[in-house]
């Protein structure tokens, strides 16, 4: 049997993608299971850009692109910048890729050597702490506490700081919490990178989906010393419903984004031409579908949290934005007999067919995330279904 490297040996498959599969297995058996462990929007992509898009194929835009993207789609993005941020860019300091995730990617293995530090606020998204160690780097976790909305404090990330320490994992507004920083936050945490001379990663993928009276500020954004220390992660996923597209990018320092660049030029080449080309049409073409979406994720969020927190057991931060619930459930479990919320999660879905995502995936072990990217009917039909399993169970 011929053996695995070691760079992949301490690999932990990706939570969501697991759940996904049992839920899909329960399904093709004939059962008829809800999963709400979704990490995309439900929404198709907005026909102008799929129209873009097939344009751009007939148009003969079918070869490979300059390795850290098309001139104009990052001249889209500059502009993007500038409207929604106030930030200057030069395309120079901004490179496509395959994906925010691959973004992330090549920016650790570009920044870190061998047992470098990357501090990660706990709960996070799964990929980061398996990124950090792709690129030889060693995750720190921060734990975000609950009672403080999941967000880790100025005192917290200071006492996490080592002298191996090379970067800051930020991301606002949060996957699984929805949790945002407020700009107060952001200064208290900036002034320590800056200190300290920490890069700060700013995950900004769920931008676009913020609810209620919150506002989504990049730490970039509050002064000029922070953006040199701030590598800005965004993209269209999210905002535009565009996950299969694979578009994401980084902008910051100019030397990152080059090295970032040539070693896209040898794993990549480019992202995709024609999903590039759709990427222009998304930002240059009408935002009122970005509009639409943020406004539908709202009002399923507040009619399903409601609903959440009457079922016995559960507690929930409410989230300021992105697309997901994040409850504690750890009463619930113990009232269900359960020992973890690992079990319980699994009893839902076995039982209940009912697939949540359990927050030990993201560092979180008392908590379930659930996405509220799907419609009202089938969210409403989930959190029905919850209930009755904790009355029979009760
Ligand atoms: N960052 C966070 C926090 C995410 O939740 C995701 C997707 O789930 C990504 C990055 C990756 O997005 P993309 O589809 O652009 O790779």
């Amino acid at each position: 049997m011929m053996k695995l490297a070691k760079r992949v040996s301490s690999l932990t498959p990706s939570t969501t993608l697991a759940i996904t599969a049992k839920a899909k297995e329960l399904k093709a058996a004939g059962h008829d299971v809800i999963g709400l462990g979704a990490g995309e929007p439900d929404f198709n992509t907005p026909q102008h850009i799929i129209d873009a898009a097939v344009k751009s194929m007939n148009e003969g835009h079918t070869k490979y692109t300059p390795s850290g993207g098309l001139a104009s789609l990052k001249s889209e993005i500059v502009k993007k910048f500038q409207q929604d941020q106030n930030l200057h860019y030069e395309p120079s300091e901004i490179i496509v890729c395959v994906g925010a995730k691959h973004a992330l990617y090549t920016l650790f293995q570009v920044i870190l050597d061998e047992g470098d530090e990357v501090i990660i606020p706990t709960p996070y998204w799964v990929s980061y702490p398996e990124q950090v160690k792709l690129a030889g780097g060693v995750p720190v976790y921060v734990e975000g506490l609950e009672e403080n909305e999941f967000k880790i404090t100025p005192e917290q990330l200071k006492s996490a700081i080592t002298e191996r320490t090379k970067a800051v994992i930020i991301n606002s507004p949060s996957n699984p919490t929805g949790m945002i920083y407020t700009e107060d936050e952001l200064k208290a945490l900036g002034d320590i990178c800056l200190e300290h001379d920490i890069l700060i990663v700013s995950d900004e993928i769920y931008e676009k989906l913020v609810y209620g009276d919150n506002k989504h500020v990049s730490i970039a954004q509050l002064s000029p010393e922070l953006k040199a220390q701030t590598i800005i992660i965004n993209g269209v996923s999210k905002s535009h419903s565009m996950t299969g597209w694979r578009i994401g990018y980084a902008a910051g320092n100019k030397e990152i984004v080059q090295a970032m660049t040539d070693l896209a030029s040898h794993s990549t080449s480019n992202p995709t031409s024609i999903a590039q080309y759709a990427a222009i049409a998304a930002y240059n073409g009408p935002q009122e579908p970005v509009k639409q979406m943020r406004q539908a994720f709202e009002e399923r969020l507040n009619i399903i949290y409601e609903k959440l927190i009457q079922i016995p057991g559960f507690t929930c931060v409410k989230p300021q934005g992105a697309f997901y619930l994040f409850p504690n459930a750890r009463q619930a479990a113990l009232m269900a007999s359960y020992s973890s919320v690992d079990e319980f999660v699994e009893a839902l879905l076995e039982e209940a067919k009912v697939a949540l995502v359990p927050g030990s995936g993201f560092g979180a072990p008392d908590n379930v995330r659930l996405s509220y990217a799907t419609s009202l009917d089938v969210l409403e039909k989930a959190i029905e279904r919850i209930k009755q399993f904790m009355e029979q169970k009760m």
